[in-house]
């Protein structure tokens, strides 16, 4: 554990921001994290990019040296995290902006038997969360499969 960390350039700031603000600048400026040894970027996280899965080493694609990139697999994260990455900054305001449309349309009078409407924003609203829980399931997947398999290499 003697290879040093990655760099996270929103790290800096981000804490003197209260938690809405750091929820949208989240969005606003990904996080940018580099090589610690020669500061190539490897990864633009959207939003506040806390946690990633993976092996928690990596090895840069530029200078060819090792580094530990904060990730974990699926099954060594806390609660806490599993629950941040499934849901960052920018899922909770989607989700909110859905409640929120569907307050207002509520509130005008538009129900749910006006389709026309309805069906497009409902699915404008859905698709993309569809499509975010699909990719992070598959992330999750490969993780735990990924964990198992280190695990058995390691007691066999
Ligand atoms: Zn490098």
């Amino acid at each position: 554990m003697d290879k040093p960390l990655a760099f996270k350039e929103q790290e800096g700031w981000a804490p003197s921001f209260e938690l809405s603000g750091a929820a949208f600048t989240g969005i606003l400026w990904p996080t940018v994290c580099r090589c610690p040894h020669c500061r190539s970027v490897y990864k633009l996280a959207p939003g506040l990019g806390d946690v990633f899965l993976g092996k928690g080493e990596r090895t840069c694609s530029k200078c060819e040296k090792a580094f530990r990139d904060r990730s974990q697999e699926w099954p060594e994260l806390s609660t806490l995290d599993r629950f941040f990455f499934l849901f960052p900054g920018a899922v909770c305001i989607w989700t909110l902006l859905g409640i929120i449309f569907r307050a207002l349309f509520s509130w005008a009078g538009w129900t749910f038997g006006k389709t026309q409407i309805l069906l497009p924003a409902a699915l404008i609203f859905v698709t993309p969360l569809i499509a975010w829980f699909v990719f992070r399931g598959f992330q999750v997947a490969r993780s735990i499969h990924r964990f198992d398999l280190h695990r058995k290499a390691k007691t066999a």
